[in-house]
């Protein structure tokens, strides 16, 4: 049987992180496989709803390393081939037809598209958006002047919606909270986005779930739950993602928080096991210990940076990074967002032009938890450094409020543990 120092199970940014920071950051002579259930080397997704989508940047560009960077760097790439199961005691994973042992076993498997039931008839105008695949079949579509019934208003919903308009498709948009993106910035924030999407356009349904899709001479029809119905010509379900733990759970790693539990290394319950990506659930200092689920690209990057140096030692220590997203809005909006938690009150930082945006999250105690900007890369940079102290200062609420004021500079004397 074949063995690998490390073999890393998965195809995208998280994976791709782990062999090229071994091998190109440092210089690892260990040998490494990677195993991707889709038909391609590592990517990375964000493009899926944006450039990628829209055809402005080809698929290529996604690609963690080319095709051709795995021999050159000595690294056994299989594409199109799915671990079954995992051997802890004998250190294998199972494949369809063979076995491959390990050393280290790192599990990257993502996470896979919620879906919604809908009659047989409109099977093929139902799209969720999480490979390329799913991508070409979309963009097949986008721009022929059709109407776009969007279901979720979160990342796919919002980021689809606005690519949708720049292609002059309608798009009518379908989510159970009050505002967009709620979940992820807060409604503050969440409320700027929605407005900006309704000036392009789009036609916002908030407090709208849908349950259900129905079919009207072959044409699907979003049953809202506010009782109200919309003919469209095509879907796009963008209702989250439930993390693949089946082959943790499978091995009988232990779980948390719908994902696979470890510590801040990422290390499982299996010392040669680890997770990273969207499966991690890491018990993360900079949350106080607590342990968080992020479905983001940066962290999922980072996460393979970190667990490659785990691997490649000297240990690097617990993971820190600050959790970061982005998301682009058509060409019209690039929001960045970096958080040590979520709620908390939403405070606006006015007097900045009406296409930026500012807003920080504070806690009960008046600690900054997050910050949502556009185009306010002062703050931003405030944020992280705010974020990442030991203790974190408490803020001043009026300060805050005035973006005139440096972010730095609205803080109270007062501190916060971070706990961490
Ligand atoms: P998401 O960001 O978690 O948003 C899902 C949205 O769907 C939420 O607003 C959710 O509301 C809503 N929802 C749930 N059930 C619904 C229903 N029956 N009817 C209508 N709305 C419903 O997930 P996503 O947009 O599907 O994105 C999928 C994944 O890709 C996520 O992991 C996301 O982080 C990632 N992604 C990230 C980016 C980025 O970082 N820029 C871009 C694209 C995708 P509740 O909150 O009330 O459940």
């Amino acid at each position: 049987m074949k063995r690998f120092d490390v073999i890393v199970v998965g195809g995208g940014v998280a994976a791709g992180a782990v062999a090229g920071t071994l091998r190109e950051e440092l210089g690892s002579d260990r040998s490494i496989a990677v195993i991707c259930g889709e038909p391609h080397v590592p990517y990375t997704r964000p493009g899926l709803t944006k450039q990628i989508l829209r055809g402005e940047r080809p698929e290529t560009r996604a690609l963690a390393h080319p095709p051709e960077w795995y021999p050159r760097h000595d690294v056994t790439v299989l594409t199109g081939e799915t671990v079954v199961d995992v051997d802890r005691l004998g250190r294998t994973v199972r494949l369809a037809g063979r076995s491959l042992a390990y050393d280290t076993l790192v599990l990257a498997t993502g996470a896979e598209p919620r879906r919604i039931p809908g009659p047989p008839q409109i099977d093929d105008r139902m799209h969720v958006i999480r490979s390329f695949e799913d991508a070409a079949e979309v963009r097949e579509h986008l721009g022929t002047g059709i109407r776009w019934g969007v279901v979720g208003g979160g990342f796919i919903g919002a980021e689809f919606a606005a690519s949708a308009r720049m292609r002059g498709d309608d798009v009518v948009l379908a989510f159970p909270e009050e505002t967009t993106m709620e979940r992820a910035l807060g409604p503050v924030a969440g409320s700027w986005v929605a407005r900006r999407l309704a000036a392009r356009g789009v036609d916002i349904r908030s407090g709208a779930g849908v349950t259900e899709l129905a079919a009207d001479g072959g044409r699907p029809v979003l049953l809202l739950d506010d009782g109200s119905r919309e003919v469209v010509d095509r879907v796009i379900v963008g209702i989250g993602v439930t993390p693949q733990t089946g082959l943790a759970a499978q091995c009988r790693l232990d779980l948390a928080e719908g994902g696979v539990a470890t510590d801040a290394s990422f290390r499982t319950s299996d010392p040669h096991i680890f997770a990273i990506g969207d499966i991690a659930a890491w018990a993360s200092p900079l949350h106080g210990g607590r342990r968080v689920r992020v479905e983001h690209v940066d962290t999922a990057r980072a996460h393979g940076e970190h667990v490659a140096r785990v691997i490649e030692g000297p240990d690097p220590g617990p993971f820190r990074e600050l959790p970061y997203f982005f998301s682009g809005l058509g060409d019209w909006a690039f929001i960045e967002h970096v958080s040590v938690g979520s709620g908390g009150e939403g405070v606006r930082r006015e007097g900045l032009d009406d296409d930026a945006l500012s807003v920080a999250q504070i806690d009960d105690s008046g600690a900054l938890v997050a910050m949502t900007a556009v185009g306010a890369p002062d703050d931003l940079d405030a944020a992280r450094r705010i974020l990442t102290g030991d203790p974190r200062p408490v803020m001043n609420r009026d300060r805050l409020a005035t973006s005139s004021v440096p972010l730095d500079e609205a803080v109270s004397q007062h501190t916060t543990p971070t706990g961490g």
